[in-house]
């Protein structure tokens, strides 16, 4: 299939008339196309609560948010967990998110993408929790790394540490140190509210001008995390709705993440609100970000991976257009706004997110007291 594009944005520049190949018969023309997607770098696909309030940084979150629901009784869930995952995957494809990285339930995210027909590329970072109940430690998140990597092969699987408080500098150690070994991503929680780089840098003893490829997550605080080759993924609306500011300085910015894609939309909102937040000036710098950024910290190929748009790139850069075409390694999976082989629009999705939503309060209420 031909598609011949008016305005195509690449990592490589912006090109008129432009001509794309993808899977099967015909012809198709659009407005403006960006080649890769959208990539979401962090997204919690089993996060249904977070609570309300405004708080200084995560740790007090975490400490003392109320909750309606029981996360860990719906983790325990597979088949639930499994079923929020693939509906932030179906969510995400049909707003033009080609790739995405999820952390939270390993087996259910894995199993999700098993099943469903049409997807973003996956990544898969279980995350490790020493601290609380319910949760993995490094040895455990370790095994169950190796055992869903070598399940599914297309699916590359890293470890994700929940953060430098609720991780002990011995786990948080020896998982870098697995990741390094075998070559997949790490990522962990940082400076979300409090300036952890100089702990971080003790913890796993780097050294300024190292590439350490650790991915860091929010890093609202503190500053120089390039110098140690850490990748920083910004999460703009989860920081505002937590803490009320976020990261400032958008040349520290890698990739986008949703965070929380059930409750805050997918990337394509992030990168939206992050186009508002830094100016238009940075738009197109961001939305590399949003696109490229995300399979290059995590070195994912993109060959094929295309979201195609009927408006034109003005409309396209501020966030404001959903995509009509998507396609992912070379096969168009949405076409006129529905995913073909669910045939699944939007408004169903999301219909289908609300009935998710008030079952896990339903179904897993948070304990008294
Ligand atoms: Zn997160």
């Amino acid at each position: 299939m031909e598609v011949e594009v008016g305005t195509l944005i690449t990592p490589y520049g912006v090109r008129h008339n432009a001509k794309l190949q993808l899977e099967g018969e015909g012809s198709l023309y659009v407005e403006t196309a960006i080649v890769p997607g959208f990539s979401d770098a962090h997204a919690h696909p089993q996060v249904v609560d977070v609570g309300e309030g405004l708080w200084n940084d995560a740790y007090e979150w975490i400490a003392k948010r109320t909750l309606k629901v029981d996360e860990v009784a719906l983790r325990a869930d597979l088949e639930f967990s499994s079923k929020l995952a693939a509906a932030v995957m179906v969510k995400g494809l049909l707003e033009g998110v080609t790739m995405m990285a999820l952390v939270g339930r390993g087996e259910a995210n894995v199993l999700a993408y098993r099943r469903l027909p049409a997807k973003p590329r996956l990544v898969i970072l279980p995350t490790i929790l020493d601290s609380r109940a319910g949760w993995l430690n490094s040895w455990n998140a370790l095994n169950l790394a190796i055992s869903l990597s070598s399940l599914d092969g297309a699916v590359p699987v890293g470890l994700f540490a929940h953060s430098l408080g609720h991780v002990t500098p011995a786990s948080l150690k020896a998982a870098y140190r697995a990741t390094r070994e075998l070559n997949i991503p790490f990522g962990l929680h940082l400076s979300e509210g409090i300036d952890e780089l100089s702990k971080l840098v003790s913890f796993l003893d780097l050294k300024e001008g190292d590439d350490s490829r650790i991915v860091a997550v929010h890093c609202i605080s503190g500053s120089g995390y390039k110098n140690y080759g850490i990748r920083v993924v910004h999460c703009p609306l989860s920081n505002l709705k937590l803490f009320g500011r976020t990261l400032s300085n958008v040349k520290e910015v890698d990739a986008l993440g949703s965070d929380w894609p059930l409750l805050l939309g997918s990337v394509l909102s992030t990168y939206r609100a992050a186009v508002k937040l830094h100016g238009m000036e940075h738009a197109l710098y961001l939305l590399d970000r949003a696109t490229a950024g995300g399979y290059r910290i995590y070195g994912l190929d993109w060959r094929g991976d295309v979201v195609a748009f009927d408006e034109p790139l003005e409309k396209v850069i501020e966030g404001e257009s959903t995509p009509v075409f998507v396609a992912v390694k070379g096969k168009l999976l949405v076409k006129e706004r529905v995913v073909t082989d669910l045939s699944l629009n939007s408004t169903e999705i999301d219909k289908t997110i609300a009935k998710l939503l008030r079952f896990a309060k339903d179904a897993y209420p948070a304990k008294e007291g």
